[in-house]
């Protein structure tokens, strides 16, 4: 899936880990950048594309296949392999909260207490993090197999998981939406919430929750099967249906805002 879509359901996920924890504005603008920043972390692996890593990064570690090999391979480093796996979730996620505390305790002079103390402290923090980066393995698990067979999921075990094709790698513009509503939606309630006290968090849980299964429901209702594993034969063809098929679902009018909103971004969306 595109990498806005990933960034601002990490957002969504933070929103409703702020509605859970007790924090300052502060502290819940960390909450949400942060699990913005997990929701995007996992396709850095895609670094290996960029027109200067061969003279780069591939020199310094000695690599010996180019940048665009290894990003369709299988190596841990390739595209949808370690940094796609919940392993690199936890890790990920862990070495954040360690690092803002430690940070805390030098900067603040707040002592950070033990490994356990600082974990249920940060725990809002840790699991949106956790929370956001795995949302993103699943967003990429309905995408085409392509030459890797899914995400690696379990890494370090071999196994790839998913890979459906139940949606094309772009051009999900109805998802999209349906993630900027939630935030939406959801910032209102945090937002109440400073004036009104009430239970936000089950607003913003409820408010994820119909989000996630109106995507679930968009995601089964598309009428063709994007799934390919290897080389794709009819690749524009299905990129192509897949613009097509968004301005059925959308209508007219809104389509023609996405597709302008979308030439204004450099990334593929
Ligand atoms: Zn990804």
């Amino acid at each position: 899936m595109d990498i806005l879509t990933h960034t601002l359901s990490g957002v969504a996920i933070g929103t409703v880990a702020v509605a859970f924890s007790d924090k300052s504005l502060k502290e819940s603008l960390l909450i949400m950048v942060l699990a913005a920043f997990a929701g995007a972390l996992p396709d850095v692996d895609a670094i290996s594309l960029w027109s200067h890593f061969d003279g780069t990064l591939g020199k310094l570690f000695h690599l010996s296949h180019s940048g665009r090999d290894i990003y369709s391979a299988k190596f841990w480093y390739s595209h949808h392999a370690f940094m796609h796996s919940i392993l690199a979730a936890i890790l990920f996620g862990g070495g954040t909260v360690l690092l803002k505390s430690s940070l805390e305790s030098k900067f603040c002079k707040r002592s950070a207490g033990s490994f356990s103390d600082v974990l249920w402290r940060n725990r809002h923090l840790l699991m949106a993090m956790i929370a956001a980066y795995i949302l993103h393995l699943a967003e990429d698990m309905i995408t085409p197999a392509a030459s890797w067979g899914g995400v690696n999921f379990f890494f370090p075990m071999k196994h790839y998981t998913g890979g459906t094709g139940d949606i094309w790698w772009w051009n999900n513009y109805d998802i999209f939406l349906i993630v900027v509503g939630v935030i939406l939606f959801n910032i209102m309630v945090l937002v109440s919430q400073r004036f009104v006290r009430f239970s936000a968090h089950k607003f913003t849980l409820t408010i994820f929750a119909v989000g996630f299964a109106l995507a679930l429901f968009q995601i089964h209702s598309r009428d063709i099967d994007y799934a390919y594993s290897g080389q794709c034969n009819n690749y524009q063809e299905l990129e192509a249906y897949s613009k097509a098929q968004q301005k059925e679902i959308l209508g007219d009018k809104t389509f023609r805002f996405m597709v302008w909103f979308d030439g204004k971004l450099k990334v593929y969306f």
